[in-house]
C-alpha cells in the first residue's frame, strides 16, 4: 500500500471535473482487499472520515473528502476474468471503462452503460449508479451488475449477488462473519417513477445488492464486481436529426420513444433506440466552431443511437428509418446518417464533448458550473423544458440545454459570466428542482446527490423518510466514518 501524507501530492485526491475542491490529511492507495479492510478497520477505531474515490469524474463533489483520509481504489485495476460463454467479467473496482471496453471489443463483447466519460472507474460508476445515452435501451450501471463484493465501516465483508431477494419488506442480509443484519422498509419510503439516481435504494421484495450500488460510498467499499456483458452488434445505426422547429423535435422524440418501447410498434415502423439524446440550439452553437458541417438553419437536433443484430441488414433498418422520417415529414436532408465507424465516432465525439467544452468555459471563469440532472414524467417534459429554458432566457442567463430526452432527462447547464449571475443561476437552479419534485420527478436522475444536493434530497423523499435513510446509514457506518458530507449533511449525522 502506498500512502501519501505531503499535502503537495493532495491535488487528484481534493479536486474533481466540477471543479470543487475537498481537504484531507493521508492518502491510502491499496493494492488489495486486505489492504482496504485494514484502511477501513483503521480509519472506524479511530473516528477518522475516509472518502472512497474513483477517478474523480463525479460531478458533485461526492468523490471529495471533506476532512480525515481518502482512500483511492486506482491500483485495484486488474480485470480479473471474462467469461465469454457465461457474458460476465468479474473486475476490481479500479478498472476503468475505456479499459474495459477495450479489453471486451475484440471478443464482441461489451458493458452497456455509458456514462459519457471514459475514464471512470467501474467502482465509480456503481458507486453512483451511472448511467448516460443508452440508458434508454440498456438501464443505468445497476441493471448490469450480478454480484459485488463490499467491506462495511466495521471492517465487515458481504458478498452479494442479485440472484438473492428479501422476503417483502424485510431486508436481511448475513456478513461473512454470520451477523445478521435487518430492518424493515417503511411502505411510505418510495422514490420517484423516473430515471432517478438519488436516495438509497429501498423496495419490497429487492435484492438487496442493489441497497449498495448508487449508495455514493457511504454505506462501504466495493472490492470486487461481477459485470453483466452484451455482445456487440454487428453494427449500429447511428444518426444526427436536426430540425428547424423544437415542437417537431418532441414529436419525433416521443415517436421512437413509443416504438422502442412497444415491441408491437417497433415491428410495424421497424425503429427502434438504444439511446435518444437532445441538444438544443444553443448547444448547436457551441459545437459549430469544431462541427462545421451542422446545418446553420436548425434550432434543435437529436441523436439516435440503435445496435444491429445478426439477423438485420444495416441498409434494411437505415430504409426504414427513412420512410419513418419522410411519414413524419421530416426533412432528410438534414439528417447525418453514420455509415462507418468514422462517422460514427464523430457524432459520438460531438455528444461527448460538449459537456466537455461547457466544463472548460466555465473553468476559465473561475466559477461553477450549475448543472441540472432533472427527470420529470414524460407527460409533463417538453412544458418542463420550455418553461425552464424560456425562465433562463428572461433572467439572461448564458446557457445551453442537452441531455438523455428518452428518459426525460433535461442538463440545463446555466454559464454564470461573474458573481451576479452566479446568484441568479442558483436561484434559478433551485427553482427547476423544486419545480421537478413537485411534478413526480428527480433533481437528480444520473448523477448524484453528493456534497452538492442534500437539500434537494430531504425535500424530495421528505423528513420521515429522510430519518429512515439516517436510519439505515448508522446501522452500515455507525460511527459516520465513510464519505462524510455526502447524502447528508455534516449536522445531518451526530
Ligand atoms: C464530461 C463528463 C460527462 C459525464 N456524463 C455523465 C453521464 O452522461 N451520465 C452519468 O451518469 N454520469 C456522467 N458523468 C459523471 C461520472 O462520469 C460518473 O459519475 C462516474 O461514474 C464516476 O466515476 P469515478 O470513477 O470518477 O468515481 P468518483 O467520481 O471518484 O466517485 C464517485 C462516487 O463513487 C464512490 N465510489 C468510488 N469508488 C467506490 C468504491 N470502490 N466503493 C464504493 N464507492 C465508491 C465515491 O465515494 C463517490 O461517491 C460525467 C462526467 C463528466 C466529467
Amino acid at each position: 500500500m502506498i500512502v501519501k501524507e505531503n499535502k503537495e501530492e493532495f491535488y487528484q485526491y481534493t479536486t474533481d471535473q466540477a471543479n470543487l475542491s475537498g481537504a484531507c490529511d493521508k492518502v491510502f492507495i491499496v493494492k488489495n482487499s486486505q489492504e482496504v479492510r485494514e484502511v477501513v478497520l483503521t480509519a472506524n477505531k479511530c473516528n477518522t472520515p475516509l472518502t472512497v474515490c474513483g477517478n474523480h469524474t463525479s460531478l458533485t463533489g461526492s468523490s471529495l473528502p471533506s476532512s480525515g483520509w481518502v482512500l483511492s481504489t486506482e491500483e485495484l485495476n486488474e480485470i480479473i476474468e471474462i467469461n465469454e460463454q457465461e457474458l460476465f467479467a468479474i473486475v476490481e473496482p479500479g478498472v476503468t471503462l475505456k479499459s474495459l471496453q477495450q479489453a471486451l471489443a475484440p471478443l464482441g463483447l461489451f458493458f452497456p452503460p455509458d456514462p459519457t466519460e471514459d475514464s471512470c472507474f467501474i467502482g465509480g460508476m456503481i458507486g453512483t449508479n451511472a448511467s448516460g445515452a443508452r440508458s434508454f435501451g440498456f438501464g443505468p450501471t445497476r441493471d448490469s451488475i450480478l454480484e459485488l463484493d463490499f467491506i462495511l465501516a466495521a471492517g465487515e465483508e458481504i458478498s452479494f449477488s442479485r440472484s438473492e431477494n428479501i422476503q417483502e419488506d424485510n431486508f436481511c442480509i448475513i456478513t461473512k462473519a454470520d451477523n445478521i443484519i435487518q430492518f424493515n422498509i417503511p411502505q411510505s419510503y418510495v422514490l420517484p417513477d423516473v430515471k432517478n439516481a438519488a436516495g438509497y435504494f429501498l423496495k419490497s421484495g429487492m435484492s438487496p445488492i442493489d441497497l449498495f450500488i448508487g449508495a455514493e460510498g457511504t454505506l462501504g467499499v466495493i472490492t470486487k464486481a461481477k459485470l453483466k456483458l452484451k455482445k456487440r452488434s454487428l453494427d449500429y445505426v447511428s444518426l444526427v436529426v436536426f430540425f428547424q422547429d423544437l415542437s417537431d423535435c418532441f414529436t419525433c422524440i416521443d415517436l421512437i420513444r413509443q416504438s422502442s418501447n412497444n415491441f408491437q410498434l417497433k415491428n410495424i415502423n421497424g425503429i427502434a433506440a438504444d439511446a435518444i439524446e437532445f441538444f438544443d440550439k444553443n448547444s448547436l452553437n457551441l459545437l459549430r466552431d469544431k462541427f462545421t458541417d451542422i446545418p446553420k438553419t436548425a434550432t434543435a437536433a437529436v441523436w439516435i443511437e440503435y445496435g444491429v443484430n445478426a439477423n438485420q441488414s444495416y441498409e434494411d433498418i437505415l430504409n426504414q428509418w427513412e420512410s419513418f422520417f419522410i411519414s413524419q415529414e421530416i426533412d432528410t436532408s438534414f439528417i447525418w446518417f453514420g455509415a462507418d465507424s468514422n462517422d460514427r465516432a464523430k457524432i459520438k465525439n460531438m455528444r461527448h464533448s460538449l459537456p466537455v467544452t461547457v466544463n472548460e468555459i466555465i473553468k476559465k471563469r473561475g466559477l461553477r458550473k450549475l448543472g441540472t440532472d432533472v427527470a420529470v414524467p414524460f407527460h409533463l417534459f417538453e412544458d418542463f423544458y420550455r418553461m425552464a429554458t424560456q425562465a433562463t432566457e428572461a433572467k439572461g442567463l448564458q446557457y445551453v440545454a442537452f441531455g438523455h430526452f428518452g428518459n426525460s432527462h433535461l442538463h440545463l447547464n446555466i454559464l454564470p459570466a461573474n458573481e451576479v449571475e452566479m446568484q441568479a443561476g442558483k436561484a434559478l437552479y433551485s427553482k427547476l428542482c423544486t419545480d421537478a419534485i413537485a411534478l413526480g420527478g428527480t433533481f437528480s436522475a444520473e448523477h448524484g446527490v453528493g456534497k452538492l444536493k442534500c437539500n434537494y434530497l430531504k425535500q424530495m423523499i421528505g423528513e420521515e423518510n429522510f430519518a429512515f435513510m439516517k436510519k439505515v446509514k448508522e446501522i452500515f457506518d455507525p460511527k459516520n466514518i465513510l464519505g462524510r458530507g455526502t447524502l447528508f449533511k455534516l449536522n445531518d449525522l451526530n
